[in-house]
């Protein structure tokens, strides 16, 4: 009988996975793979910032990446999962598909719970519709602009509004330090590159609110903006956590050292929305670094799983942190495989050429 691989999610993770899966068991036959994703067309999550700042993203189209790999691509939005009947509920036709094995990539999205009206008053670029949202929002508005977080995605967003929209305010306001997990030096170069484009840092800075007319601020203090970008935060769909699979408190889903999950062996979880863990036991960063050899290491999973073996655990080593400051300005971190920061930066134009080489990279290993 033939087996059903369904893997959700067409992201780096998900749709690495389906790929890969298809080239390891393509002669072992008897395995069928179908792809979901909301979206007909890749998305390239990494350029997001540049999409909210007015840059249009290349059109690629997932049918044109999958080409000759004989996976089956349905395109729709996976509502519910029901585990007993091995079942994945759909918006639209075929409305419900049933999987002998599961690989989880719905990836992640801005978590604007954790403020009073972040839900209501800001933007996020954590998805297309939000990035495209974004764009429109700052095209028809004048006023001040503020990114709430200064993690690596809010740092890349203030400084390509901050470019894209010359003269106009753009505060980057963080509870903490600017970009936690960077070197002293890494956060001096970006005190100095983010001070060049005008980028008001507030550090140290709690936001208690998010209102109408800008930020409410834990001393009492407002920050009035037009647009609120709020990057203070991602979390992952509900799914896995209501299907009864295994989830940790992010609700990201639990599983062994084979990405293999916890409760359902039938189950396997890749990317933003699965709790892995690299050197020391140290939390997976959410990101393509993580992502991408995820995706190939689920593909070599579940291909053994299928024929029998037992795969070598996912071994996460980290290399660098990558952060564009515009289109002509970055600054590269290099890290130790458990993600902590060393010494050694690459700053400025061979830094944004480096990043661009890497997204690029990615995109054609993609197509292959
Ligand atoms: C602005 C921005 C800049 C970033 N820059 C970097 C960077 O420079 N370097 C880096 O390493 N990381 C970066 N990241 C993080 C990186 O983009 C993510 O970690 C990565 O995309 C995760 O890959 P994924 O496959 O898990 O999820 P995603 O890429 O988010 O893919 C998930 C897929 O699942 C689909 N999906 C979701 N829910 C459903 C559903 N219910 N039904 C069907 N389909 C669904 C989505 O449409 C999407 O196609 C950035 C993120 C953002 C937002």
């Amino acid at each position: 009988m033939t087996h059903h691989l369904v893997v959700l999610g067409a992201g780096y993770a998900g749709l690495v996975a389906a790929k890969g899966a298809a080239r390891r068991l393509r002669r072992h036959g008897g395995v069928r793979i179908t792809l979901v994703n909301a979206s007909s067309r890749f998305v390239e999550r990494v350029r997001l910032h540049q999409l909210a700042a007015g840059r249009p993203l290349r059109d690629l189209p997932l049918h044109t990446l999958l080409a000759g790999t004989g996976i089956e691509l349905v395109v729709a939005r996976a509502t519910a999962i029901d585990a007993a009947a091995r079942t994945v509920r759909l918006d639209t036709a075929p409305y419900a598909l049933t999987y002998d094995t599961l690989v989880y990539a719905l990836g992640s999205t801005a978590d604007t719970t954790t403020v009073p009206g972040a839900a209501e008053h800001t933007s996020a670029v954590a998805t297309h519709q939000d990035a495209a949202r974004l764009r429109a929002r700052t095209a028809d508005t004048w006023g001040p602009l503020a990114v709430a977080g200064a993690g690596l995605t809010g740092i890349e967003t203030a400084a390509e509004l901050a470019e894209a929209h010359p003269g106009r305010t753009v505060h980057l306001v963080t509870q903490g330090q600017l970009g936690p997990g960077l070197s002293e030096r890494g956060r001096r170069y970006l005190r100095t590159a983010l001070g060049r484009r005008g980028v008001d840092l507030r550090e140290h800075t709690r936001v208690r609110e998010v209102a109408a007319h800008g930020l409410v601020l834990a001393d009492g203090g407002e920050l009035p903006a037009d647009t609120v970008v709020w990057t203070a935060g991602f979390r992952v769909p509900g799914l896995a956590r209501a299907a009864g699979f295994a989830v940790d408190d992010r609700g990201l889903v639990a599983v062994d050292p084979t990405l293999r999950s916890l409760s359902h062996p039938e189950v396997f979880a890749a990317g933003d929305a699965v709790a892995a863990y690299g050197p020391g036991g140290v939390a997976s960063r959410m990101s393509c670094q993580t992502g991408l050899p995820m995706g190939a290491y689920v593909a070599r999973s579940v291909a053994a799983s299928l024929t029998g073996r037992t795969p070598d655990p996912l071994r996460l080593r980290y290399v660098w942190q990558n952060i564009s400051l515009g289109r002509h300005d970055g600054l590269t971190q290099f890290t130790r495989p458990d993600d902590s920061p060393v010494g050694a930066v690459l700053t400025g134009r061979a830094s944004a050429r480096f990043k661009e080489a890497v997204t690029r990279g990615t995109v054609l290993a993609l197509r292959r």
